[in-house]
């Protein structure tokens, strides 16, 4: 229990001053928002006392676990040794170098320059910039367009919203922004009926090929896409769908930016998610699990191709954060990144807890109310409908998703629920047992949203 304040002083201070993302100011205002309070490993407690298992690793980001003493050491070290620097005016500080170094080691070998920001947002803002200043630089200046995909997520700001492709996102503040416009998802259960998994991958790569030709080749710059979109509702494309958009990236020339703010650091089974789906990217935004959440850092990984051109150009690339290379933000990935390396995390993930989740996930397939659930790594989704046969979902106004979520909170389970797909990401330091104990929440949830269908004569 919390020792400070009550769990309603809290709320009534949050409600009075706390404008929190994402969310009706209004409603939770007077519902009062639930305050965590500590967290060790995969569980958090709230100011009530309740232990929760966090299969959302915090926002997809704590991928080793909460209450990593390496980390907390590496942060406090260098607190006291140099709290911060600046990169601008030709510095630089030795946290800021050393992970520029290790990052080169551990992403894909076309990726030997980094470009710090501050967040995930803040790193797609730097991809439009850089994307078109490269074209820029090679005395291509109409090449602006930049392609990206209906209900992908790329962040908040004006850039990332605008990349994204999240309509409620668009309708508030006049977005996307000149230079962006977006395909069609590849997503099978909305567009993809009556094609065999692989047939909708190349169908839905294809929309690529259409949107260039339409746009017109010289004119596209990029296309941008996570490799399974996270926030959309972790939609994990057919196996065909990257290597052909990989072919049609090569065939007109145009960049490959992977956005691994969720897939990277181990969420898929490899260091990056691009290695899972086989695509070689041009750039590749991160975020979250280089620091596991601890602290804010994010980034570019800029591939040889467009870093050759920035440099050996020259000329001031006139973009960058006050927290671009941050030293204590590097100070908690380099302690990060060493631990995954230490614990195998990564290893783990891909030959132990992430197939054993893939099994745990099939049995789902057997409940009333689930049409599907899939895996990739400890990315998972179960897709809610009426009628599991057909697929026909329950109607929008039921809000499924969030009574399933409902009961989730009130049993000490966090899933989250994106219309009606349910969606875990647990901590990469998950056990098998630790899967079976979230696994009997998850069956636990279900039944009792069933019970609900049930009375209310839903299904
Ligand atoms: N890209 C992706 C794929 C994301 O999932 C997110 C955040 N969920 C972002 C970008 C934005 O990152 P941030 O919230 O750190 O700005």
């Amino acid at each position: 229990m919390s020792t400070q304040r009550t769990t309603r002083e809290w709320q009534a201070a949050d409600a009075a001053h706390f404008l929190h993302p994402f969310t009706d100011f209004q409603a939770l205002s007077r519902k009062g928002a639930r305050v965590i309070e500590r967290a060790e490993n995969i569980y958090l407690w709230d100011t009530e006392g309740h232990k929760i298992l966090d299969a959302m690793s915090g926002l997809w980001c704590v991928n080793v676990g909460y209450g990593q003493q390496a980390l907390v050491d590496a942060a406090t070290a260098q607190l006291k040794q140099l709290p911060f620097y600046n990169a601008f005016f030709q510095t630089a500080t030795p946290p800021a170098i050393e992970l520029a170094e290790l990052l080169a080691e551990v992403t894909p070998p076309q990726f030997k320059h980094v470009f710090f920001s501050g967040s995930g947002s803040e790193g797609n803002d730097t991809v439009v910039r850089m994307v078109r200043r490269y074209w820029d630089l090679l005395g291509q200046p109409e090449r602006q367009v930049i392609i990206s995909r209906d209900n992908a997520y790329h962040g908040s700001t004006m850039a990332g919203a605008s990349l994204g492709g999240m309509s409620g996102m668009h309708a508030q503040g006049g977005l996307p922004i000149p230079g962006i416009v977006h395909i069609g998802q590849p997503y099978r259960h909305e567009n993809g009926k009556g094609l065999s998994r692989d047939e909708f991958g190349l169908v839905a790569a294809r929309w690529l090929e259409e949107k260039i030709l339409e746009v017109g080749p010289e004119r596209v710059a990029a296309f941008i896409g996570e490799p399974i979109q996270g926030a959309g509702g972790v939609i994990i494309p057919p196996a065909t769908y990257w290597p052909e958009v990989q072919r049609i990236c090569d065939q007109y020339g145009i960049l490959l930016v992977s956005d691994e703010v969720i897939c990277g650091f181990g969420r898929t089974g490899r260091w990056f998610g691009c290695e899972t789906m086989g695509t070689k990217p041009d750039l590749m935004t991160f975020a979250k699990g280089v620091t596991s959440g601890y602290i804010p850092l994010g980034g570019v990984m800029v591939g040889e191709r467009v870093a050759k051109v920035l440099i050996e150009k020259g000329g001031e690339f006139a973009h960058g954060y006050t927290y671009s290379g941050h030293p204590v933000a590097c100070a908690v990935a380099l302690a990060n990144i060493k631990l995954m390396r230490e614990l195998k995390l990564v290893e783990h993930v891909r030959d132990d807890v992430g197939p054993y989740l893939a099994s745990q996930f099939a049995t789902l397939r057997d409940h009333p109310l689930v049409a599907d659930a899939e895996t990739c790594g400890l990315m998972g989704a179960i897709l809610l409908a009426k009628d599991k046969a057909t697929g026909t979902p329950f109607p929008e106004s039921l809000e499924i998703g969030m009574v399933c979520r409902g009961h989730c909170f009130r049993e000490g389970l966090i899933m989250r629920a994106v219309g009606d797909r349910m969606i875990i990401a647990p901590p990469l330091v998950i056990t098998r047992a630790q899967i079976d104990e979230m696994m009997g929440l998850i069956r636990r949830c279900l039944d009792l949203t069933l019970a609900d269908a049930k009375a209310g004569g839903w299904l």
